[in-house]
């Protein structure tokens, strides 16, 4: 069996809106997509639902529950009514799982530690409302240069405590780009596996130098991350999902999109084979 491959909305977002987006994945011969919360707010959940069941598509990732973290309370609660409201739109539409986003440090603060403990304190609450409404919810460790204004979770061992602290319905999604300097990458894709909570596998790579952290991201084999050996190791910890692109890069999303995924398909069958785990 191929390697299941699914693209991220997010590696094609200058070029093609919601529709384009899944007609073009359908046509090439793909079954799931992962989708971002702006873009099927644009067309309206009903549009963005018909779409993909007519296409014969189905949503894997659902992209996001955040930003949760601010310094005022009241502020806070309306973060988490909108993350609330974004797992509710995810698991309308079928999605296996929605992505958390806890956002940056409130502006000016240096609380890293309460931003940390915020972001536990809403992952129960948001853990619990994604269960209810039967859908995953993914923790995404992020690299730790993102620390200070995308998330406070930057490494996979507090991903994996935190899901232990979580329990079941809350996984992890391992994202090459983020985790691939991690001394204990094997242990602790390994240790995610054992309790069967890895959602997902983002691919993309490292370039050097990277000229920005978010929108410099390189397509898979450009860069130096070991993809084959991380893929090798995230089937050999159980893992039996897909393989998905997601590749925020100004340079490519000035490329044209049809050639931008047909070199990431090409790239994904050179690199992530069925055989890795053997
Ligand atoms: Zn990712």
């Amino acid at each position: 069996m191929p390697v299941e491959i699914v693209m991220n909305h997010a590696t094609f977002r200058k070029a093609w809106r919601f529709d384009a987006f899944v007609e073009a994945c359908a046509a090439a011969g793909m079954r799931r997509v992962s989708i971002w919360g702006n873009e099927v707010a644009e067309i309206g959940l009903d549009a963005a639902r018909a779409r993909l069941r007519d296409s014969g598509m189905r949503a894997f990732g659902y992209n996001r529950a955040g930003p949760l973290l601010a310094g005022d309370p009241a502020r806070r609660a309306e973060l988490m009514a909108a993350a609330k409201a974004e797992i509710e739109t995810a698991a309308a539409l079928g999605s296996d799982h929605i992505l958390l986003f806890p956002g940056g440090l409130p502006g000016g603060s240096k609380g890293l530690a309460a931003s940390r403990s915020q972001t536990a304190d809403a992952c129960a609450i948001l853990n619990d409302h994604a269960g209810n409404c039967g859908i995953a919810l993914a923790l995404e460790p992020l690299h730790p240069m993102l620390a200070g204004d995308r998330t406070a979770l930057c490494t996979l061992a507090e991903a994996n405590r935190l899901c232990d602290r979580l329990g079941a319905n809350a996984g992890i999604v391992i994202d090459s780009y983020h985790v691939w300097w991690d001394a204990e990458l094997e242990a602790q894709t390994a240790l995610a596996g054992s309790r069967g909570r890895i959602l997902g596998f983002h691919v993309n790579d490292w370039l050097i130098p990277t000229r920005d952290m978010v929108t410099d991201r390189g397509m898979m084999g450009d860069g130096v991350i070991d993809l084959a050996g991380m893929w090798s190791m995230v089937l050999r910890a159980g893992y039996d999902g897909p393989v998905e692109v997601e590749i925020f890069s100004e340079h490519w999303w000035a490329q044209d999109p049809d050639e931008v995924l047909a070199l990431a398909l090409e790239r994904c069958a050179a690199i992530f084979s069925d055989e890795a785990a053997r």
